[in-house]
C-alpha cells in the first residue's frame, strides 16, 4: 500500500481542476499563510523554541549576480551556429570561462568553430572540444559549474544524472511534439501558409516546428488545398529543385523519417530520393495517435493531421501527452485561442502563427517537463549563465539596536 497515492492524485487533480490559477484564488491562500502565522503567533514559537532554540530575523537584502565559473556548452547539428553562440553570448557576458561542444553532426561547422572562433575570443578563458557521444560522456565526468545543454530529451537525461553527480545546474533546452490546433473558425489559407513555412523551414529540422495538426475533419478537407497551395507556392511544383527547401542531415535521419511515411495515408508530397537525402513537403492523414509518427518527434518534412471532434477533445489530447516546447493554436475566436493556452502547459506559445515568440528578445525560450528545464535569449541568457548571489550589507556600528535579537529572550523577572 502506497501511504503517498492517494495524496498525490488529489492534489494532481486539484491542479488539473484550474483552480489554482485564478488571482483570488492564489490571495486567498497567502491571506491563509498570513493569518495562520498571526493566529498561531505563541504556538509557533514554542514550537520552534524546542526544536531549534532560535528565531528568525528579516532584513533588507541586495543580488548580486556572478558567473558560475566553468561552464559547458553542448550543442546540437540543426542550427549549429545559432545554437553554439548564442548560449555562448550569455555564459561570456556574465563572465564565465566556457567550453563549447558543438555536434559532430554537422562537421563543417563544427570544424569552423573549432577552427576559426578560439582566434576571436581570448583562448585562456575559452575552448572548443570537439567529439560525439563517447567523447561527450567523457567530457560529462569533469566538475563544471554550469551545463547549458541543447538537444533530445535522450541525452538531456544522460547529461543531467552526469551534472547530478557533481551538483552541477543545468539549463536542458530539448525536443518534443509541438500541437497546433486548428479551430474550425478561422481562414484555411492564411493558416496553411503560416503552418507550411513553419513546418518546412529547414526542411522541418526545428525544436519549434509546428509537429502535428489537430483539427476537425471538415477543417481538414478545407486544410488540404490549402497546404497544397502553399507548397507549390513556396517550393514550386518539383520541391526537389527548389534552392529553399534543406536537406536532411544524415542519412540515419533519412531512414527514420522514410520510415515514419508508412504512418497513415500521404495527403500530400510523399516523395524520398536516398541520394540526395530529399524528402518532398508531406501531409499525412488518418494517422493513429499509437503509430511511430505521433509518438516520436518528427524533425523533418512531415506533417500528420489528426481529427478531434471538439476543442475540449483537442486540449485533452494535449494535456494527457509530454509538455511540448511550444504549442501553437490558430482562431478568429481569441477567446478560443486563450482558452488554448489557459488549459493548457508549453515552454512557450504563439497564437495565430509559428515559432515568432521565439524570435522575440524580451522573451525567455525554454522548455517545461519533458522540453526541458530553464530558459535563455537577451537578457535572460545573462540571468542564466549568472549565480544569483543573496547578499547583505551591515555597518559594523548600531551594536545596541542589534543586540536586542541576543539571547536570552526571557524578561529576567520571569525567568526560573
Ligand atoms: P542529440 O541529443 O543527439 O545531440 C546533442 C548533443 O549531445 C551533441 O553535441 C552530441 O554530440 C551530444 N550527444 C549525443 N549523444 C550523446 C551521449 N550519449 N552522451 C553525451 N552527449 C551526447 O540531439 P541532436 O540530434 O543534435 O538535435 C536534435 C534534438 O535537439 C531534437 O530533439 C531537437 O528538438 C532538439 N533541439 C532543441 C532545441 C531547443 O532549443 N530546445 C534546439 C535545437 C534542437
Amino acid at each position: 500500500m502506497d501511504p503517498f497515492a492517494d495524496t498525490l492524485q488529489r492534489l494532481r487533480e486539484a491542479f488539473d481542476s484550474g483552480c489554482t490559477r485564478p488571482a483570488e484564488f492564489r490571495a486567498a491562500q497567502l491571506k491563509g499563510l498570513s493569518r495562520f502565522l498571526q493566529e498561531n503567533k505563541q504556538l509557533l514559537q514554542e514550537a520552534l523554541a524546542q526544536d531549534l532554540h532560535k528565531a528568525t530575523q528579516l532584513d533588507s537584502a541586495f543580488i548580486r549576480k556572478e558567473p558560475f565559473g566553468l561552464v559547458l556548452v553542448i550543442a546540437p547539428w540543426n542550427y549549429p551556429l545559432n545554437l553554439s553562440l548564442e548560449p555562448l553570448v550569455g555564459a561570456l557576458a556574465a563572465g564565465n570561462c566556457v567550453v563549447l561542444k558543438p555536434s559532430e553532426v554537422s562537421k563543417s561547422t563544427e570544424k569552423v568553430l573549432a577552427e576559426v572562433l578560439p582566434r576571436y575570443l581570448d583562448q585562456s578563458c575559452f575552448a572548443v572540444v570537439l567529439g560525439g557521444p563517447q567523447e561527450t560522456g567523457q567530457l560529462l565526468e569533469h566538475k563544471f559549474d554550469y551545463i547549458f545543454f541543447t538537444g533530445s530529451p535522450r541525452v538531456g537525461k544522460i547529461v543531467m544524472a552526469a551534472a547530478a553527480k557533481h551538483l552541477t545546474p543545468v539549463t536542458l533546452e530539448l525536443g518534443g511534439k509541438n500541437p497546433c490546433y486548428v479551430d474550425d473558425n478561422c481562414d484555411p489559407q492564411t493558416v496553411a501558409n503560416r503552418v507550411a513555412f513553419f513546418r518546412y523551414f529547414n526542411s522541418g529540422q526545428t525544436c519549434v516546428a509546428p509537429d502535428y495538426i489537430l483539427c476537425s475533419p471538415e477543417m481538414q478537407a478545407r486544410l488540404l488545398p490549402a497546404l497544397q497551395s502553399a507548397i507549390t507556392r513556396f517550393y514550386g511544383k518539383d520541391p526537389q529543385s527548389s534552392p529553399d527547401l534543406g536537406r536532411i542531415i544524415s542519412e540515419k535521419n533519412f531512414q527514420r523519417l522514410r520510415g515514419l511515411l508508412s504512418c497513415g495515408h500521404v495527403a500530400i508530397g510523399g516523395q524520398t530520393d536516398e541520394s540526395d537525402r530529399y524528402i518532398a513537403p508531406t501531409v499525412l492523414v488518418g494517422v493513429q495517435e499509437t503509430e511511430p509518427v505521433m509518438q516520436e518527434e518528427i524533425f523533418g518534412p512531415i506533417l500528420p493531421i489528426m481529427n478531434v471532434r471538439s476543442l475540449d477533445e483537442a486540449i485533452e489530447f494535449i494535456r494527457r501527452r509530454e509538455k511540448p516546447l511550444a504549442l501553437y493554436a490558430f482562431s478568429n475566436s481569441s477567446q478560443v485561442v486563450k482558452r488554448v493556452l489557459a488549459q493548457t502547459s508549453s515552454g512557450g506559445f504563439c497564437g495565430n502563427d509559428g515559432f515568432m515568440h521565439m524570435t522575440v528578445a524580451s522573451l525567455p525560450f525554454g522548455g517545461v517537463g519533458a522540453s526541458g528545464m530553464g530558459s535563455y535569449h537577451g537578457k535572460f541568457s545573462f540571468d542564466t549563465f549568472s549565480h544569483h548571489r543573496a547578499c547583505l550589507l551591515r555597518r559594523p556600528g548600531l551594536e545596541k539596536v542589534y543586540a536586542l535579537r541576543y539571547p536570552p529572550h526571557t524578561p529576567r523577572n520571569l525567568r526560573v
